[in-house]
Order: structure tokens, then C-alpha cells, then sequence
């Protein structure tokens, strides 16, 4: 018999109505001879009023922040709430089940409190019960130190307690249940021609998913990927027996016959442009500029340097999420004597737009389709970068509808 992990996140299990739907799922899936290990969010915006009881300014002027082991204590509490009301309905059909709070299974992570990291997962307590025909219902999210300290996966995370459990047990595949029916090659509200995939491949995903294509977490594709654990995103707005769509599989790419050049095009608004003009030509500036960035923890994403007309003069533009520009700003500008550049100037209505496919390692005169496409709806292009299977740009924020569409086309993705 074989094991099966489900996950449900909070607008799956938002009340009772829908946490005994996801009961009539897990029935089926029990009835259908699997051992079952379910993963459970908390139920939609609990983590939000948790971490607002937190982060008050009253909480704040005693210091207490993400990092403090107390914050985890708190907002862990969510999972443990739907963790058990979905044990107790399970029970009411008449099912074995119990649910496992991260520490009693345990989910052993390092103490980065808030954005804990899975160290180890022992298997054998709950491969016992799962073996023993109980249904075991897990508290996504959290976890437990060496030395018995809650923590929590940082916000999302309990797609990664699933992909972790799934592989922990080993599970044949880890169904991750959510509001939306798979992964689509676009956005369907910016181009209703956008199609479900299939299938697409752990690296494909990751760059959907750190692009803005927010399905899943990324540290759950990563996982995925580490242990070859198939994913399967469905919707878990079905009655069991209904059409359930096939959802997408992110899997290995070699287990995708059906291979196209391009698999998806996302967009990010989140980015500010940065330029800074007029820098002295010479080793070290670039060191300077992001090694002061870095040491702020601000993240830069793309960067284009160019010679300026004037003898040892150059220009260089960057990327960093918008909510740091104006810190990425001031911190150069506090360095402009040391940098010794002229001028600054950030813009803010920017997007980045990118077509991601496995197959560009293999196929040539991706990149130009990409630009002529653009050209011809008259979009132009501010950076661009590039990685194996992904070329971004930058362009006007107000032109990210047509570029989006215009690449949807060009790609073939419309006829799919
Ligand atoms: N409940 C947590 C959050 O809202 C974890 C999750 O839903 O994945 O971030
Ligand atoms: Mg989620």
C-alpha cells in the first residue's frame, strides 16, 4: 500500500464547512487503499491576526520580533487549532486519525526563529501510525529545535512541511490542495488564452515561483527537487468523485516527454530600478556598491553596467525589490564621496517580465523571439538577464499587460 501525503492550505480548511470537504477527500483517498499523512495550514488570515498580536506597538516596545522565540510560540498556535478540528471530523466519518504537532513527530529545524530551516525528520513514529492505519494530520508550518524550542517555516511554509514529510516517508507523491486548479502558463487575469500545464519541471517552477507565480513555497520546490518527490498542485474545491481537473505535476524533467521551449511567462512589479551615473571606471566600484548593499540585506537582482561617452566614466543600473529602494538609495547616496559617482536616480515604475523553459539549454533564438516580439508591440527594453532557462527584462510598468500577452503568443503558449 502505498503512502500519499495531502496538503491543504488556509482557504481549504477557512471553517468547518470546508475542513469536512477536505475530510471527504481524505476518505477517498483512504478508501482508495492509501496510507494518508495530512498537512494543514491555519485557517485563512489566522497567521495575519497571530503575528499582529506580535508585532502591536505595544509588543514591539518590548522588543519582541520575528526572531524572538516567543513569536514562533504564538504564531505556530494556528495549525494546531485546524490540525485537530480535522483529526475530530475525520473521526465523526469513522476513520482512525490523530493529529502531530511539529514537535511530537518531530520536525527537528535549526533556531532561526520565524524562517526556521528542516534539519530532520525521524520517520519511524509516524510511518508506525501510518502503517497501523491511522490517519496522521500534521500542523504545517512548525517545528521544534534540538532543545525543544517551537519554530516556525517563515510565512507559506507549510508546503514545505508536506514536501518534507512526503519525503521523510516516501511518500509516491505530495498533492498539495489550494485555491487555484494547477500552474498555468501566464497569469489567466492578464491573458484569459493562459493554459494548465501538465507537467513542468522543478526548475521551471522555482523560477515561477520566486518570479511571482506565488503557487507554491519556494523552499518546497527546492525540497521536491533535493529528494525527487513528485508535487501534484490541485484545487481543492471539489466533492471527491467530481472532475477534480489533473492539477499540474512538478516533477523531474526527464519524466516531461511532451517538451516545449518555453513553458511560462511571469512578471514582477516588485522591483525598482536604480542608476547610478558617472562612476569611476575602475577595480573595485562594483565591489563597493553591492558589498555595502549586501551587508544591509538588501537584495539586488539585476544589474547592467555600461562605459559612459566620457574617458573612464560609467553608468550602471540595478534592481532591488521595491519596499528597499529607498533604503538601496541612501545607502549609496552615504557613500557617494567614497563610490565617487555624480548622480542617482531611482524609478519605481518598472516590471520585469520573463519566459522560462528547460528547453532553451537546447534551442537557439529564444532570446530574439523574445526581443522582436517586444519590439513589435513597440515595448522597450531598460535591462535584461539571463540564466539557463529563464531571460528576464525590464521594461515600463505600463506596458506589462501587452508584453505578457505578446510573449504568451509568441512562444505558442496561446495554442497549447
Ligand atoms: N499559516 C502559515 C502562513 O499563513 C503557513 C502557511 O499557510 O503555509 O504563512
Ligand atoms: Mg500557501
Amino acid at each position: 500500500m502505498s503512502r500519499l501525503v495531502m496538503k491543504f492550505g488556509g482557504t481549504s480548511v477557512a471553517d468547518l464547512e470546508r475542513i469536512r470537504r477536505v475530510g471527504r477527500l481524505v476518505a477517498a483517498e483512504v478508501e482508495a487503499g492509501k496510507k494518508v499523512a495530512v498537512v494543514v495550514s491555519a485557517m485563512a488570515g489566522k497567521t495575519n491576526e497571530l503575528v499582529a498580536w506580535t508585532d502591536g506597538a505595544g509588543a514591539a516596545a518590548q522588543g519582541l520580533d520575528p526572531s524572538d522565540d516567543e513569536y514562533d510560540t504564538v504564531v505556530a498556535s494556528g495549525e494546531q487549532v485546524t490540525a485537530g478540528l480535522l483529526a475530530m471530523t475525520l473521526r465523526n466519518m469513522g476513520l482512525r486519525a490523530r493529529s502531530w504537532m511539529g514537535w511530537q513527530i518531530p520536525i527537528v529545524t535549526d533556531d532561526a526563529h520565524g524562517r526556521a530551516r528542516i534539519e530532520d525528520i525521524p520517520p519511524e513514529k509516524l510511518g508506525a501510525a501510518l502503517d497501523g492505519g491511522e490517519v496522521a494530520v500534521i500542523a504545517g508550518f512548525q517545528g521544534v529545535t534540538p532543545g525543544g524550542r517551537i519554530t516556525t517555516l517563515g510565512r507559506g511554509g507549510s508546503d514545505t512541511t508536506a514536501v518534507a514529510i512526503a519525503a521523510a516517508v516516501k511518500a509516491e507523491c505530495c498533492d498539495i490542495y489550494t485555491d487555484v486548479d494547477g500552474v498555468y502558463t501566464t497569469d489567466p487575469r492578464i491573458e484569459a488564452k493562459a493554459r494548465r500545464l501538465a507537467k513542468i519541471s522543478y526548475e521551471e517552477m522555482l523560477e515561477m515561483a520566486s518570479l511571482g507565480a506565488k503557487v507554491l513555497h519556494t523552499r518546497s520546490v527546492e525540497m521536491a527537487m533535493a529528494h525527487n518527490v513528485p508535487v501534484r498542485v490541485l484545487s481543492s474545491f471539489v466533492e471527491p468523485g467530481e472532475a477534480p481537473g489533473q492539477g499540474t505535476i512538478v516533477c523531474d524533467e526527464e519524466e516531461i516527454v511532451e517538451k516545449r521551449i518555453v513553458s511560462g511567462v511571469a512578471y514582477s512589479r516588485d522591483e525598482a530600478k536604480i542608476s547610478l551615473f558617472g562612476l569611476p571606471d575602475h577595480p573595485g566600484v562594483s565591489s563597493e556598491i553591492f558589498g555595502r548593499l549586501a551587508d544591509a540585506n538588501v537584495n539586488v537582482d539585476m544589474i547592467v553596467q555600461s562605459h559612459a561617452r566620457t574617458e573612464g566614466a560609467a553608468n550602471m543600473e540595478f534592481t532591488v525589490g521595491k519596499r528597499d529602494a529607498a533604503r538601496a538609495v541612501d545607502i549609496v547616496r552615504a557613500a557617494q564621496k567614497e563610490i565617487g559617482f555624480q548622480d542617482v536616480a531611482v524609478d519605481e515604475d518598472v516590471a520585469k517580465v520573463s519566459v522560462i523553459g528547460v528547453g532553451m539549454r537546447s534551442h537557439t533564438g529564444v532570446a530574439k523571439t523574445m526581443f522582436k516580439a517586444l519590439a513589435d508591440k513597440g515595448v522597450n527594453i531598460q535591462v535584461i538577464s539571463t540564466s539557463e532557462i529563464k531571460i528576464s527584462v525590464l521594461i515600463d510598468a505600463a506596458y506589462t499587460e501587452l508584453a505578457v500577452r505578446a510573449l504568451h503568443a509568441a512562444y505558442g503558449l496561446d495554442a497549447l
